[in-house]
């Protein structure tokens, strides 16, 4: 093959590869970073919802705190609009699967699919890309790290899970479980989609005030990493 052709074969290929994400793309979940500086990045699944998303904007938006929502691509599809605000508040956005399956029962092919189909539909609506997946219920087979790999996004799990989700925990319950685990470089997991979003609220409005007296700073799961790099 002459010379000109092997470097436009290369060119092509190297344009072809997806660049997002932090290029780590191991396969390995990142739960939290190790860091000195009180960082803390808080997380929202399985939104967006007509309610409680909104209202969690506004408590983010009156603190300004930015925050990473990890989204449904069919509640995307549902509440296009709500997706929109998220982005243009300047919230980061992660990707969570179209339908909340349990991936234990699905192939790999399955799993892109969630993932691309959710992909689409978050560029289709906000124009923006999304380069972190976080798989439902954080589980993580052989044929989800393989097509999380091939889709070239990172796993981005969580670090503090005050199971916000559940309908026994009320925000005082919330807002303590996040206090005794919280520490610099944690990725908090909440839900903004749900059943017991009303405690969530609440509690986000505590913690923010109560973590930001204690010197605490909130940054996206994009700026927690950089910062990790950077370190
Ligand atoms: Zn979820």
């Amino acid at each position: 093959m002459p010379r000109w052709l092997v470097s436009c074969s290369l060119a092509v290929v190297l344009l072809l590869v997806p660049n997002f994400g932090s290029g780590k793309t191991t396969g390995e979940p990142v739960h939290r970073i190790d860091t000195q500086k009180k960082i803390v990045a808080l997380t929202f699944d399985d939104g967006p919802d007509p309610v409680y998303t909104p209202l969690i904007l506004e408590t983010l938006h009156k603190h300004r705190v930015p925050a990473t929502f990890f989204v449904l691509g069919s509640q995307v599809d549902k509440y296009p609009s709500i997706l929109k605000w998220i982005v243009k508040a300047g919230h980061e956005i992660g990707n969570h699967g179209y339908h909340h399956l349990d991936l234990n029962k699905l192939t790999e092919q399955q799993v892109f699919d969630e993932i691309k189909q959710t992909e689409r539909a978050v560029l289709q609506t906000a124009g923006v890309f999304t380069q972190f997946y976080r798989p439902p219920g954080g589980v993580i087979t052989h044929d989800v790290r393989n097509a999380v790999q091939s889709s070239g996004y990172d796993i981005i799990h969580w670090s503090v899970d005050p199971r916000d989700w559940s309908l026994k925990r009320t925000a005082a319950v919330i807002v303590d479980s996040v206090k005794r685990h919280v520490t610099p470089g944690d990725i908090v997991l909440f839900h903004d989609g749900g059943l017991n979003q009303k405690e969530t609220l609440a509690a986000l409005k505590q913690l923010i005030t109560d973590l930001k007296s204690q010197g605490y700073r909130f940054v996206t799961v994009s700026q927690l990493l950089s910062e990790q790099a950077g370190s």
